[in-house]
């Protein structure tokens, strides 16, 4: 990870028109390519392209600026709804085009034309599969001895 990305087009962001709200570790802007009216974008000021390679007060500034944000697009643009998403890109095959990592907050209309395939057919490991993920990501999330 780098503080800065002198690359990176969200490293040093600043364009105030565009912004909502900016402190010391994070920023929020209206999208350049919305998916509807009303999407924002909490970007941390380091460049960090995962997750989990956010230091956890940037990456805490940036699930509560997420709170205060959707809280905001409910009153400004009453939507039905609210889409939060983010994607960690670990191949460089497009997952997250700009490989700064962001958390995207979108007001969602009935009838957006906007679709998210979650009905998804159940795993045809079943439990057992299911349980081996599990332990996998246990072991993954167990402290290093
Ligand atoms: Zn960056």
């Amino acid at each position: 990870m780098n503080v800065l990305d002198s690359t990176c087009p969200f490293c040093g962001l600043d364009d105030p028109a565009m912004t909502v709200y900016a402190d010391r570790l994070v920023q929020a802007v209206v999208s350049t390519r919305p998916i509807n009216r009303y999407h924002v974008i909490i970007v941390p000021r380091i460049h960090a392209e995962r997750l989990p390679d956010l230091p956890p007060d940037v990456a805490a500034a940036a699930i509560h600026l997420a709170q205060r944000v959707g809280g905001a697009i409910i009153d400004a643009g009453v939507p039905d709804g609210i889409t939060y998403i983010t994607e960690d890109d670990l191949t460089g095959q497009g997952y997250n085009l700009m490989a700064h990592w962001k958390l995207h907050v979108i007001a969602r209309y009935r009838d957006d034309g906007v679709r998210l395939e979650w009905n998804r057919h159940d795993d045809p490991g079943g439990d057992t599969t299911r349980a081996q993920i599990a332990a996998a990501i246990r072991r993954q999330l167990a402290p290093a001895t």
